[in-house]
Order: structure tokens, then C-alpha cells, then sequence
């Protein structure tokens, strides 16, 4: 049995218990607009990232949580391990998906708002950033069906409020919803969708991670909860939804329509006028009797950046340590936004960072910086990787370039989504004769006693 339960609410009830220091109630009545942006953006400046839950945000019933995913523990707990064992859990899901078990009606469908009453204004939708075109649902994962062999698939897509009814939204990654939509809207129809909103963690992170296309988002969430994950048909489209979410929004993504979205705080930092313009016409809400309406906070916040990228960083990290017995870890630290990447070797022979290197860039198409370092490297500590390259690196000799690859289109730099990728080989040669200083393991305990006391 997993410890988080099997819906959100189950997830949140772990972490107030267990980790209350992790858990921030807000009581007070709090404006809708920026709110959660901010508070989550200045927590990242003291080096803290709780999960913030809004009891009253002001003009609504129903409450907000934001920031779920701000730091790797919280997805650990989620799917019952923990963040040093992370990349091996999701990879083993990716192996070994357990097939939804489809049940005859879910708790998300306890209330059921339809027509008129479906009214988009009455969920607390929030601005983001200044900059934003209005309120975004962040957290929205669309649950859509292919047109042709009927497999679901699961994906996050921004969707702009722009009516009690109409959302706007973008699948500019040009993934399988995208395609799904392509192939209804060349028979003339439009595709219907459902929008859940809040969910276990298991299903918040198999929506983030890149299957086959003839494979099922729900199943890879039944993987990561060690059972199948119970969905039900929506109650105006032909769509499966997960049992015990919180909210579903049901509609369709018209064909043959566009119309304005964006822009909005993408994860490189920038609003993004980069769009696919579609149009998302409401048929109805459903929801549990006291549901809880998620956020995530987007921009280039920590929780943005880890739930975008730890399912596919686990598919990578796998392949790497298949192909490369010298290979130790990476990391992708926060200030580069998934655009830079740290990784670890236990070095054998030159040319291994090389290596290491390039295949990474084959693996992952949006990293366009690799710092290798050696294994004594703590590269969580970007102090460590930059004293790393001071020391060890003379620029001539260890940096190369590769010109003309592929970019991430969101990458402000690249104006045709093609650029450069930058490989420092920070890792010391076979050969280095220089003594990195050190103390004997005594005299750092007792300094750490007399900083922390006896007990630490
Ligand atoms: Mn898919």
C-alpha cells in the first residue's frame, strides 16, 4: 500500500503529517492574481519551497495548492521512494506500465456542473505574471483519445482563460495530443478532450513523461502507484478520466478554429508568444464534493523545472548508465533551466568526458552546456562545479563547440531553433600530479560539534 494513498488529497494528508515543515497553510484571505507566483518565487530566494495551500483565496469556494514539486523529496514520497533512488523508480515504471482499470463512476465526478452552470469563473484561476496574456490553468493535464486506434494519452498543455466557456490553448511541444487533433481536424472533427486538474503524483508525473505513441499515460501511472489507476468515462465526451481527481473541466479542442493565447511565463524565464492558438470549448465541470483546485507555479521555478523534466531526465540517466560503465549521475542545476547539465564520471581513460558528453546531447536535444566533473564533485554544489572549472580547465584545451544542432525553440537565443552545444571538460587529466587540500575526518567532526553541538 502505498504511503501517499491514491489521490492528491491522500498525497497532501502525508506531507502535513509527516513533513510539516514542508506544508504551508495560508489562512488568510489571499487576492487570486500573482499570489502563489509570488509567494513560491520569494520562498526559492531564502532556499525553502513548502507546499503552499490556500485555504481562502478571495471569491472562492474552493481552495488552491501550489507548489507540490519545488523540490525532488515531494515527487519521491509520491511514488513511496526516495530523491536518490528517483531516476530508478520512474525508469522501471517505463518498463513495466499496469494497464487503468475502468470503473463505473469516479469520486471526481461526485458534482456535476453542465451547460451553463459549467462555468469556468467559478474555480480560482490565477494570473501568474505580469506579463501573461490573463489567468492561467497551469496544472491542466488533457486527457484525449487517438482519433484512429482509440489509445488515451495525457499531457500537460497551458490553457488561457478567455470566457466562462472558452479556454485558449497550446500544444506547441507538437506531441501526440497535437497530433490527435491534426488527424480529427483533417476528417472534420473536433477532438474531444477532458482537463484534470489535480491528481496523485503518480498520474501529475506520468502526464510529464514522453511515451510511445501507441502507449497509455494512465498506465504508466498505474506503474509508479504499484496498482492500476481507476479512471472513468467522462460525462459529455468520450474520455477517460482518473476516478479520484479533483476537477475535471470536458470539452472539445475545435477544429478548424483559432484563436489568441498567450503569452506566458515559459520555464526558460521569458513570456512566450509561441503558440498553437487552439480553441477549447467547455461542455462541463465535474468535481469531488470538496475538491482542491492545483496550480503550478510556471516560469522558471523550481517546480516547474523538476516536474517538466524529471520523467524524461529518468529515461536518460537509465541509457547513460547502460552505454557508460564510467558514468556516476548528472545533474541539471536550476539556474540552467534544464539548458545545462553537471555530470559525474569515474574517469579511466581521456576522451570519457568527451563521450559522456555527446551522448547526452544525443539523448536530450535541449542541453546545449555540459560541465563534465570527476566523481569527487559534488555537483548538487555549484560552487564545487565552478571551482571545478577554475582549476582544471584551460579553455583552449577543454572547451569545444559544435555549431548547426538543434535548440530548444523557447531558447531566446536561438532565433530558428538552431544553435550550439559546449562541452568543458572539467574533469582533472590521468596524469594530474596537484593535491587537492584536505583535513583528517577528526578534526572536521569536532569543528562540527562546536558548530552544531554534541548531538549533531
Ligand atoms: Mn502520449
Amino acid at each position: 500500500m502505498s504511503q501517499t494513498g491514491f489521490d492528491l488529497q491522500s498525497f497532501l494528508n502525508y506531507v502535513r503529517q509527516e513533513h510539516p515543515d514542508r506544508f504551508l497553510v495560508i489562512s488568510d484571505p489571499v487576492p487570486r492574481d500573482f499570489t502563489s507566483t509570488a509567494l513560491t518565487l520569494e520562498l526559492e530566494k531564502l532556499d525553502r519551497g513548502p507546499i503552499l495551500f490556500f485555504e481562502n483565496v478571495e471569491g472562492y469556494e474552493i481552495p488552491l495548492v501550489a507548489n507540490l514539486y519545488a523540490s525532488r523529496d515531494h515527487v519521491a514520497w509520491g511514488l513511496n521512494t526516495d530523491s536518490d533512488c528517483l531516476y530508478e523508480r520512474i525508469s522501471q515504471a517505463l518498463d513495466a506500465l499496469a494497464p487503468a482499470e475502468r470503473v463505473a463512476k469516479g469520486t471526481v465526478q461526485e458534482v456535476v456542473w453542465r451547460s451553463d452552470e459549467a462555468d469556468l469563473d467559478r474555480l480560482p484561476i490565477p494570473r501568474h505574471f505580469a506579463q501573461d496574456a490573463g489567468p492561467y490553468i497551469t496544472a491542466g493535464m488533457i486527457a484525449a483519445r487517438d482519433p484512429h486506434s482509440g489509445v488515451g494519452n495525457l499531457a500537460y498543455a497551458r490553457l488561457q482563460h478567455r470566457g466562462p466557456r472558452l479556454l485558449g490553448a497550446s500544444v506547441h511541444s507538437r506531441q501526440h495530443l497535437w497530433d490527435y487533433h491534426r488527424r480529427a481536424e483533417a476528417a472534420g472533427k473536433d477532438l474531444p478532450v477532458a482537463v484534470v486538474i489535480g491528481a496523485h503524483p503518480a498520474v501529475m508525473l506520468a502526464a510529464a513523461a514522453k511515451l510511445g505513441i501507441d502507449q497509455d499515460e494512465y498506465d504508466l501511472a498505474g506503474a509508479l502507484l504499484d496498482r492500476p489507476l481507476e479512471i472513468c468515462r467522462g460525462v459529455t465526451v468520450d474520455v477517460d478520466v482518473p476516478a479520484n481527481a479533483e476537477i475535471i473541466i470536458e470539452g472539445h479542442l475545435r477544429a478548424d478554429e483559432r484563436g489568441p493565447e498567450g503569452p506566458f511565463g515559459e520555464y526558460p524565464g521569458y513570456a512566450s508568444h509561441r503558440s498553437t492558438n487552439n480553441v477549447l470549448e467547455v461542455s462541463a465541470i465535474t468535481m469531488r464534493r470538496n475538491p482542491i483546485f492545483v496550480d503550478i507555479v510556471p516560469g522558471n521555478s523550481r517546480e516547474h523545472l523538476i516536474l517538466g523534466h524529471v520523467s524524461y531526465e529518468a529515461w536518460v540517466y537509465k541509457r547513460m548508465k547502460e552505454a557508460l560503465p564510467f558514468f556516476v549521475d548528472f545533474n541539471f542545476p536550476f539556474s540552467g533551466i534544464h539548458f545545462h547539465a553537471y555530470v559525474r564520471i569515474d574517469k579511466s581513460a581521456e576522451g570519457q568526458a568527451q563521450q559522456a558528453a555527446q551522448l547526452l546531447f544525443g539523448l536530450d536535444q535541449f542541453t546545449k552546456l555540459v560541465v563534465v566533473v570527476d566523481k569527487d564533485i559534488d555537483i548538487f554544489d555549484e560552487q564545487e562545479v565552478l571551482w571545478a572549472i577554475a582549476t582544471h580547465v584551460q579553455a583552449d584545451r577543454r572547451v569545444s563547440i559544435t555549431s548547426n544542432t538543434i535548440v530548444n525553440r523557447l531558447d531566446p537565443s536561438s532565433a530558428d531553433g538552431l544553435g550550439s552545444k559546449m562541452v568543458i571538460d572539467a574533469t582533472r587529466p590521468l596524469d594530474w600530479e596537484a593535491k587537492r587540500v584536505s583535513l583528517p575526518d577528526d578534526a572536521i567532526a569536532f569543528a562540527r560539534k562546536l558548530i552544531h553541538g554534541e548531538n549533531r
